[in-house]
């Protein structure tokens, strides 16, 4: 499933004579003499910016991504969408902006982040342990230290 959009390079074009555009940024009429087209709505050159870091995309060579009504610079989406993977628990694909956990390398979508031998799941400010890159609970971490179920592994 393709969650991004890649939109075209925005258009710069001269506001037809007779009726204005209203602006999907800010909801005005456009009154300069240029408007910006994009994902088929007119924008005010300076209302067409990244939801992230304001910056312009009006300018030439801005490339936009779009997921619903958010509006991306190339640099935020590869930012947003780079940082999330393979959840390591159920390894399938976690969405960009979903919340994750973190552990080491590793992320998870919040719902598989819990222990992998007694699915506690943690709570901020919990311990955890990952040993074979399992999750672990403090409880079932210390048991096989106990046993010694865990092969050795230079951490
Ligand atoms: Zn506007
Ligand atoms: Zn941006
Ligand atoms: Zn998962
Ligand atoms: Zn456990």
């Amino acid at each position: 499933m393709l969650i991004y959009t890649k939109q075209s390079v925005p258009m710069l074009s001269v506001q037809p004579k007779g009726k204005q555009k209203g602006c999907a940024g800010c909801n005005r009429k456009i009154k300069d003499r240029y408007l910006l087209k994009a994902l088929d709505k007119y924008w005010h050159e300076d209302c067409l910016k990244c939801a992230c870091c304001d910056c312009r995309l009006g300018e030439v060579g801005a490339t936009l991504y779009t997921k619903a009504n958010l509006i991306l610079c190339r640099r935020d989406y590869l930012r947003l969408f780079g940082t999330t993977g393979n959840c390591a628990a159920c390894s399938k694909l976690i969405p960009a902006f979903e919340m994750v956990m973190r552990a080491r390398d590793n992320v998870y979508h919040l719902d598989c982040f819990a222990c992998q031998l007694c699915n506690q799941r943690f709570c901020v400010g919990d311990k955890f342990f990952l040993k074979n890159n399992m999750i672990l609970c403090q409880m079932d971490y210390e048991e096989g230290q106990l046993n010694g179920s865990f092969e050795t592994q230079v951490q």
